[in-house]
């Protein structure tokens, strides 16, 4: 039975798809069968695994968030055996308003997932920069959210209202969901704010946020741009060892010992605001 992470930060350009695409691949490398759910209408994930963009008027999530077509159906393959994508393309930004009208419209991700969830070990959604109708399905179909975090002075802004939406989805709609852990992303060794913003997360987070730190690295913003996860474009390079140390730990996270040494206190500490 899959385990169903969402990548979630209603904040942009934080890394959100940047670690959908390398987790998701790092997992795949490492032999875990993984279904990666391109959630946010510019395509990123799809693209940045070379699904070019003709291709992904194929089935995609927007089909599957409709009803049009089942996730099965829009799931394509990619370069790694075991790395399956379902595309977006820009239609999904209709989905949000389509939805309204439709019956159990938070739930309809859900469904699609739960029917290929004995497929895969892990099913990793890359969500839109907002806490629409489309993250709502996301993190009402997983079981836990991923929150990258830029290391820069404003990393926290946003964050509260993330965790207090999750806590709200786990009140009402999903009451397992919980918060799998905070990445930190795009930290610059020679910048001091760097340094500090670690250290402040790590205060009010403890152990949620992840050993793996994932560096500012050109090979990582270069990788999308040849359709290739860092894995494939560079291994050797930093940025991929940190992904498969994020990988490993993921992993490791996931067996049930570690499930349920979840400690949740440590999240209730930022601000005494939420409960997830
Ligand atoms: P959006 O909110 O628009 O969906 P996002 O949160 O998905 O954005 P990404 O697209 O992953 O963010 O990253 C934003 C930009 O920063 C991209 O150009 C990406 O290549 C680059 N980037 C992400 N992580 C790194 C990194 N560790 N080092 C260097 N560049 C990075
Ligand atoms: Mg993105």
């Amino acid at each position: 039975m899959a385990k169903t992470i969402c990548i979630a930060n209603q904040k942009g350009g934080v890394g959100k798809t940047t670690t959908s695409v390398n987790l998701s691949s790092a997992l795949a490398t490492l032999g875990k069968r993984v279904l990666l759910i391109d959630m946010d209408p510019q395509g990123n994930a799809s693209s940045g695994l070379g699904i070019k963009r003709y291709d992904t008027q194929d089935a995609n999530s927007y089909h599957v968030l409709i009803g049009e077509k089942t996730l099965t159906e829009a799931t394509h393959n990619t370069s790694l055996e075991k790395l399956k994508i379902c595309t977006a393309n820009p239609d999904l930004v209709g989905a949000e308003i389509e939805l309204v009208d439709m019956p159990h419209r938070e739930y309809r991700l859900k469904q699609a997932v739960s029917i290929v969830a004995d497929q895969y070990d892990f099913v990793i959604i890359d969500c839109p920069p907002s806490l629409g109708l489309i993250t709502l399905n996301a993190l009402n179909a997983a079981d836990s959210f991923l929150v990258p975090l830029q290391c820069e002075y404003y990393a926290l802004e946003g964050l509260s209202q993330l965790l207090n939406t999750a806590g709200l989805i786990k009140k009402s709609l999903n009451p397992s969901l919980h918060i799998e852990g905070i990445v930190l992303t795009m930290f610059d060794v020679r910048n001091n704010l760097s340094h500090q913003v670690v250290t402040q997360i790590k205060e009010h987070f403890g152990d949620k946020v992840f050993n793996a730190i994932i560096p500012r690295n050109v090979r990582l913003s270069e990788a999308p741009s040849h359709g290739q996860s860092i894995l494939e474009y560079d291994s050797k390079s930093i940025g991929s060892v940190r992904y498969l140390e994020l990988a490993h730990e993921v992993i490791a996270r996931s067996l049930p010992k570690a499930t349920e040494a979840n400690p949740v206190e440590n999240t209730n500490a930022y601000k005494g605001e939420v409960n997830v």
